[in-house]
């Protein structure tokens, strides 16, 4: 087909912008895609944000737990090795001291000491023969009754010590009012005294004090402090007493009324 010039340049025009009108077109489509692109890119990065939000989330809650337990475990591993350590050093050291130190050795020689009767019951003491007199003994127990001043020594004193309420013995003992200060309370009716322990010398018959039984207390400190103990009243003594006042009444009225008859 043969055109002219003008119609070619027409169609030539005609071209052009068909074809600028399918580039605009397609920029026009492109943009349209990109605009109809972009909210599933916004809602992914909102996605992200909701994603990266609840894991911080779930980080501050949960996984701190079990992070603090992993430090716990890390420092009671840690805190094990150390005493590991520690007893190795000690171990090493006790070594060290054994394979150095000449002086601390067991003498094998040492004859067995029976002058020291470790924690001696008071009931023993009670109950005591010849063997006890002049022993280091150690005693525990509650201090009842009142401090006795010593007659002939102002600054010493007596004081009783009880092993057992249920089944009490007792046993008086010697000390200096020095060493009394630690007690508290006094045992007595509403009272519990203070639970001692003395460590001194037992006499069966002491030279010293008319041949008493005692014990020169050398060093004497106290378990537990005393207290204020209200008892509570036996209901059935209680009881008791009410029924026998009452009979006595009756016997009374009785005997009265028998006596006006006979009269
Ligand atoms: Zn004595």
């Amino acid at each position: 087909m043969r055109l002219s010039l003008p119609s070619f340049r027409k169609n030539q025009n005609k071209g052009a912008r068909t074809a600028l009108s399918k580039k605009s077109a397609k920029t026009n489509t492109c943009e349209v895609s990109q605009d109809k692109a972009f909210p599933p890119f916004c809602s992914k990065f909102l996605l992200c944000v909701l994603l990266s939000i609840s894991l911080v989330l779930c980080l501050q809650g949960a996984p701190f737990v079990a992070w603090g337990d992993e430090s716990q475990d890390a420092q009671e591993t840690s805190q094990a090795e150390g005493n590991e350590n520690q007893d190795n050093s000690q171990a090493s050291s006790q070594d060290q001291s054994e394979t150095e130190d000449p002086n601390n050795k067991v003498y094998v020689n040492q004859l067995s000491d029976s002058s020291f009767l470790y924690e001696t019951a008071i009931a023993d003491l009670a109950e005591a023969d010849s063997y006890y007199e002049g022993l280091t003994v150690l005693v525990k127990g509650e201090v009842v009754g009142d401090r006795v001043n010593d007659e002939f020594r102002e600054d010493t004193c007596w004081i009783t010590l009880q092993d057992d309420e249920e089944n009490p013995s007792v046993v008086a003992v010697f000390m200096t009012k020095d060493q009394s200060s630690v007690i508290d309370t006094y045992g007595q009716y509403g009272k519990v005294g203070t639970q001692l322990q003395v460590r001194g010398t037992y006499h069966l018959e002491c030279s010293e004090h008319q041949g008493m039984s005692d014990i020169h207390a050398e060093e004497v400190s106290a378990l537990q402090e005393g207290y204020e103990q209200n008892p509570a009243p036996n209901m059935r003594t209680f009881g008791l007493a009410i029924v026998a006042c009452v009979i006595g009444v009756a016997l009374m009225a009785a005997y009265y009324i028998k006596r006006e008859r006979m009269l």
